[in-house]
């Protein structure tokens, strides 16, 4: 190995009397082993044939030993023969035991050191001749070791030049890669968003390492187009480093031949959690084991970033979500029109899921049905449904929100709206208050898999949030109608149709007015007592209801007193009308009753219009359908 510790001494035979001994002194540059002898046997060579005279390719003993003078290798015409501490050629060459040898070697061989210089290190060598001819006089070994001396000190310069490019060459790739390596941590931490920096770190990782192959795994759903995401195998665990690396938090390297990666696992790790793992293999070519510290390095900032570009994610969609929520309630609970409700939720709907289609149906429980009460599917439009029908149906029935990405990898559940859609993706969520399921909400889209679970989430929460505002257009709706409404008779309030009648003088051409009383009643009251007296009423109510149109208002007048306005309707037809009243009322009340009827009109050329008039004017024609004999009409 390298001479860090101590000199290494090498010795060279020049002839079988003479060795040339070379002593390198410790160096922090850190030479192989092997360039000494190259160096040695290069220097040996050149002076050799300049200096000596000899061909150098006559079989000749090189012996390389270190300062301790064992032996660290042996060169036979210029070939590598031995190495190792083995003192068996000595013995062979010098016929002495190898400790005689080494003897031989450490006492009587020494001559003068000359010392070798290089510009970069100094004195990085001691050279000299050795011999065990002592007669031999200690000048001429020096004139030798000097003439050596250029020899060796090329070559030591040639190779340390060498190696210095080589060192500059790393340095330089080790520079590069840093560089790399921080701007990649730079760019990594500047991005906020989870796409872009699992792009960002792929192509980095692709430009740092070409002849690798890389794949992203990921723990949770990921919905890049761009990046090709893999799952994770939590099934064989022990087999897999990539669900290694993940479970364990930690880098899992498959070494291929020495000092080379042939596999690596490195996980994303943030503060809070591995999110997942990039799986490095080499193809072809080899990645040096050292770089493994860059790549765990690259790997640990994508993780920091990936958790904090994800928490940027997770708390602005929790922002945008509570502005939306906030909005939607907002505004939904602004109107009290339930078909206002409905359309509104429909259309802000697609617009929050950039959906394609969007069906709100409400469960209608008297004809025991879901009614669709907003869609942008015109095939759904005024459609009504058993309640066990297609997704609405499942919905219902588990209370429960459903997501499907692809309907028609498996369509198991007929869907007239995802058929005549031709939708992929579905959420749906019931609409619950109370704790009872009013209505589904059901949101779609063409293309598959394109509704998150984060969209399915929403629509739970926006779907709790448009039943609260049915609820409240419900109890809006009821107190307003029990505020128009007679209690007993189911009638209008008397108010209500003074307003009414107010209403359509102003908008109509003209209008008629029925005041209907019921005849004695004070003595049906009398006879049979009050409860049948309300019955009565409430027949003869009944009765008026069915005899009229939708857009004409019944009310209770007072007491036994019932009027009905008559809009746009004139004197013939309204004098038709009360007496299909009165004689309905003589034949179905039971006890029989008669009624009183007094009628007026209005035309949009009379004088004065008021609804006073009117009235005054039927309570005129009553009280002479009274005066008359009852169970009659008078036109006033
Ligand atoms: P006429 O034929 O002249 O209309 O005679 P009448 O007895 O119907 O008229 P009168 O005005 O003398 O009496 C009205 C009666 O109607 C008095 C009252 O007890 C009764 N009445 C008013 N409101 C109600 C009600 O809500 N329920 C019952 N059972 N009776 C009522
Ligand atoms: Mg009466
Ligand atoms: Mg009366």
């Amino acid at each position: 190995m390298a001479t860090e510790n101590k000199s290494a001494y090498y010795s060279v035979e020049i002839e079988p009397k003479f060795k040339l001994s070379c002593e390198f002194l410790p160096s922090d540059k850190g030479m192989e082993e092997r360039s000494f002898h190259i160096l040695l046997k290069e220097s040996f060579r050149c002076w050799a044939e300049q200096v000596t005279g000899m061909d150098p390719d006559t079989p000749r003993t090189l012996l390389f030993c270190d300062g301790n003078g064992r032996l660290i290798a042996l060169f036979e015409s210029g070939s590598l023969i031995e190495s190792g501490t083995s003192f068996d050629f000595l013995e062979r060459e010098l016929g002495r035991e190898p400790a005689a040898a080494e003897a031989v070697l450490m006492t009587k061989v020494r001559a003068p050191l000359v010392p070798v210089e290089c510009a970069r290190n100094g004195i990085v060598a001691m050279i000299g001749l050795l011999t065990s001819d002592e007669e031999l006089p200690s000048s001429w070994f020096h004139a030798i070791s000097l003439s050596f001396v250029p020899h060796l000190k090329w070559n030591l310069e040639k190779q340390l030049a060498a190696v210095t490019a080589i060192e500059k060459q790393q340095l330089e790739i080790e520079t590069k890669k840093r560089d790399l390596l921080y701007q990649a941590a730079e760019k990594l931490h500047s991005l906020i968003d989870v796409e872009s920096i699992l792009t960002e770190l792929i192509a980095r990782l692709r430009a740092l390492f070409p002849a690798a192959s890389i794949d992203l795994l990921l723990s949770q759903d990921n919905h890049s187009s761009s990046i090709p995401v893999k799952p994770l195998n939590f099934m064989r665990v022990e087999e897999d480093i990539c669900t290694r690396s993940f479970m364990e938090g930690r880098e899992i390297v498959a070494h291929g031949s020495v000092g080379f990666i042939k596999e690596a696992a490195l996980p994303l790790v943030g503060n809070q959690g591995v999110y997942g793992v990039i799986h490095f293999s080499v193809i072809a070519g080899e990645i040096p084991s050292s770089d493994i510290q860059m790549l765990s390095a690259l790997a640990r900032t994508a993780g920091t970033a990936f958790e904090n570009a994800k928490l940027y994610e997770q708390s602005n969609v929790l922002v945008s979500e509570l502005r939306l929520i906030n909005e939607i309630t907002k505004r939904l609970n602004q109107s009290l029109q339930l078909n206002e409700i409905f359309n509104f939720a429909s259309t802000e709907l697609i617009k929050i899921f950039d959906a394609d289609f969007c069906c709100i149906l409400q469960l209608d429980r008297e004809c025991g049905k879901l009614v669709v009460q907003a869609t942008n599917l015109p095939a759904l439009v005024n459609e009504s449904f058993s309640p066990d029908y297609g997704f609405s149906g499942i919905v219902v029935e588990t209370k429960e929100a459903l997501i499907i990405s692809d309907y028609w990898s498996n369509p198991k559940v007929q869907s007239k709206l995802m058929e005549k859609s031709k939708s992929r993706s579905l959420i749906a969520s019931p609409i619950i208050v109370n704790g009872d399921v009013v209505g589904v909400v059901l949101v779609t889209h063409q293309l598959p898999s394109f509704f998150s679970y984060e969209n399915y989430k929403l629509l739970q929460v926006l779907s709790s949030h448009i039943g609260l505002a049915i609820a409240n257009a419900s109890l809006h709706n009821e107190v307003k109608r029990m505020v128009i409404t007679d209690n007993l008779t189911g009638l209008y309030e008397r108010h209500y149709l003074d307003e009414q009648v107010n209403l359509h003088q102003k908008k109509d051409f003209c209008g008629s007015l029925i005041v209907v009383d019921i005849d004695n009643f004070k003595s049906v009251n009398d006879t049979f007592g009050h409860q049948i007296g309300d019955k009565i009423l409430i027949q003869v109510s009944a009765i008026i209801r069915t005899c009229i149109r939708d857009t004409d208002i019944a009310a209770r007048w007072g007491g036994e007193e019932l009027a009905i306005y008559l809009p746009q309707v004139s004197r013939d037809q309204s004098v038709r009308i009360a007496e299909r009243i009165r004689s309905r009322v003589v034949n179905e009340t039971e006890p029989e009753v008669t009624v009183s009827c007094g009628l007026s009109d209005w035309h949009w050329q009379d004088d004065k219009i008021s609804v006073e008039s009117l009235f005054y004017r039927s309570d005129m024609a009553l009280y002479k359908a009274k005066h008359e004999g009852k169970n009659q009409i008078k036109f006033g």
